[in-house]
């Protein structure tokens, strides 16, 4: 079983706010092969992102990685997230440059939904700190 968990990104970093997935406390980036690491609030949507057509139309992959502009059209890793009774696999990581070497990742599903319910709390904040910040400058 792996552990799932987060670090908010310093803002200062990257220009945005968001979170750093860390698998088995480690920056997920580390995972061979995972092109993207950053996640940007805005792509987060109360769980992470689905896939859109552009990925596919399976609605299977979701955004765990997006490029340093902070939005997935322009780049991503996907990975597959399939959601059972007690736990959570991710798996087909888009970002791979092997895909023969993606590995499935097994998240106890408590883990997966305390994790994602933090993130959550913390989008809420982002957004209304950029609201505050966008009206300020006008
Ligand atoms: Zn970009």
């Amino acid at each position: 079983m792996n552990t799932l968990d987060f670090e908010p990104l310093d803002p200062d970093e990257f220009g945005f706010r968001g979170f750093r997935l860390l698998i088995d406390g480690q920056y997920i980036y580390s995972v061979p092969g995972c092109t993207f690491g950053e996640l940007s609030y805005w792509e987060f949507a109360d769980d992470l992102g689905l896939e859109d057509e552009s990925v596919s139309s399976q609605k299977i992959h979701r955004v765990v990685g997006v490029c340093d502009c902070g939005f997935a059209g322009c780049g991503a890793t996907w990975a597959r997230v399939e959601k059972h009774d007690g736990i959570v696999t991710f798996s087909e990581f888009s970002g791979f440059q092997n895909p023969q070497e993606s590995p499935t990742l097994t998240f106890d599903r408590e883990n997966y939904e305390a994790v994602i319910a933090r993130m959550r709390i913390l989008t809420a904040k982002y957004q209304q700190l950029d609201a505050r910040s966008k009206g300020e400058a006008e």
